[in-house]
């Protein structure tokens, strides 16, 4: 007798069951059955026959106290994620307070995702300017799942940009142990003359944020991460890669033997710099939306598997902080943890015929091999989580921000027309997000800490 039986047509690593039955207990994957047989006895049964059944969502990039007056936090953020069928978020570290630098800071967060979380999360660490590296060690002892470092100065204390030879000194510490660095790759010296120059043109042409870091400022960042993944043998992912040369460079560092990856978020695939003029300071991201033919070689490169996973980058700012009238006194990012999945599948699946196994490893499996959850996180396979989400694919619907249940009421995706919807989500075996039965369903956040399985040799010393 299991605690769980789900029949829907289960997307597995590489075919799909149709009508199969997925048998859940003690919150794992038991059994993957084909519906030839009765259906197993359990406790629950859940009828998603004509739906997908996806492993849950992952999003390995989202910031949940940026704000030093409005923190989301992770219970709106994680509330908002279980309904766009995320079931693991990954926090990155510069939160306003102060970032996460230290074993202490990553205890006091991990409380917090105990306390408020109802979806999995890890977290991410970084370094202080100067003299962090040797703090690491015991971050990752703490149970971090990966660092983040930017080659951008955003704010000199919440998200500085680290020196050459603090960033040698990181890759060096964390090379043995399999812990990968993951960059913002965008060039300090090239974007900072061009802001000052376009900030007095940002009112009238909110586009000028996009002139301001031209794709130059993003290639030249990134090849010099992927040169220090090189010569210092180190793992290295490339966050929010918004041109489909930075896939490019990627591929060349990897068939060269280097450890490196790169993302795209879903703004680079569903929007474009044609959407300023509309979406103004609501469309202010660092790096910026590129243009229509840039999109079109990020959509070239995910159809030739180049790229490994998609992102949201999620960040709820408040709407005072992103309708000045100037693009550039405006923060950047935007909201897209309930968009994420549904917005990928419409456009990748739905409109341009995407496999379903595919967008599976894009939201799923890639995110969780790079970061060291796999097979535990990321697959319907027997022995994993039983992290699920169920897509009906039938309905088209439009999206509204004002119903989102993230704490913003904006999102530069507003009114886009979806095709398939999220109708279940489930972390562990338990149902968190119902669309029948009105959405969030869990009256206690019970989300877990996520922490990688590593084979390399400093996380045991
Ligand atoms: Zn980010």
């Amino acid at each position: 007798m299991y605690d769980l039986v789900l029949q829907g047509n289960l997307v597995l690593p590489d075919h799909v069951i149709h009508h199969g039955y997925l048998a859940v207990g003690d919150g794992r994957i038991c059994a993957i059955i084909d519906s030839a047989g009765p259906r197993p006895p359990s406790q629950q049964f859940i009828d998603a026959r004509g739906c997908w059944v996806l492993p849950g969502g992952i999003d390995t990039h989202v910031h949940a106290y940026s704000s030093a007056t409005d923190p989301e936090g992770y219970g709106p953020l994680t509330r908002s994620a279980a309904a766009g069928g995320l079931t693991t978020v990954f926090d990155m570290p510069y939160d306003a307070s102060q970032p996460v630098t230290s074993a202490e800071r990553v205890r006091q967060k991990a409380a917090l995702v105990e306390r408020d979380a109802f979806i999995d999360v890890g977290l991410y660490g970084t370094i202080s300017k100067q003299g962090g590296v040797p703090r690491v060690r015991e971050m990752v002892q703490a149970g971090v799942c990966a660092f983040k470092v930017s080659l951008f100065e955003t704010d000199p204390n919440r998200f500085p940009r680290i020196p050459d030879d603090e960033l040698v000194a990181l890759l060096t510490e964390t090379r043995d142990s399999g812990v990968v660095v993951a960059f913002h790759a965008e060039d300090d010296e090239i974007i900072n003359p061009l802001v000052r120059s376009w900030h007095p043109r940002g009112a009238d042409n909110p586009t000028a944020h996009c002139h301001s870091r031209p794709p130059l400022s993003e290639t030249v960042a990134v090849l010099k991460a992927l040169e220090m993944a090189h010569e210092l043998r180190a793992a290295v992912h490339i966050v929010h890669c918004t041109l489909p040369r930075g896939f490019e460079l990627v591929n060349r560092y990897r068939r060269e033997g280097a450890d490196v990856s790169a993302e795209t978020c879903i703004h680079y695939l569903a929007l474009s710099e044609d959407d300023m003029p509309r979406l103004r300071g609501f469309g202010k991201i660092n790096p910026p939306l590129r243009s229509a033919a840039a999109r079109e070689g990020l959509w070239n490169a995910l159809f030739a598997g180049s790229v490994e996973f998609v992102t949201s980058d999620h960040v709820a700012w408040p709407r005072a902080l992103k309708d000045k009238p100037n693009v550039f006194d405006n923060a950047s990012g935007a909201p897209g943890v309930e968009t994420l999945l549904p917005l990928l599948y419409s456009e990748a699946v739905a409109t341009r015929g995407l496999p379903i196994t595919r967008f599976a490893q894009l939201i799923a499996a890639g995110p969780a091999r790079r970061f060291g959850l796999y097979p535990h996180k990321g697959a319907l396979a027997p022995g994993s989580d039983a992290d699920i989400t169920v897509l009906d694919p039938q309905p088209t619907w439009t999206f509204r921000a004002a119903d989102s249940l993230t704490t913003a009421d904006w999102s530069p995706f507003d009114g886009m027309t979806l095709h398939g919807r999220v109708v279940k989500t489930l972390v562990r075996g338990r149902t968190v997000f119902d669309v029948e039965r009105g959405g969030v369903v869990s009256a206690a956040p019970a989300g877990r800490l996520v922490t990688p399985q590593r084979t390399g040799n400093n996380a045991e010393k």
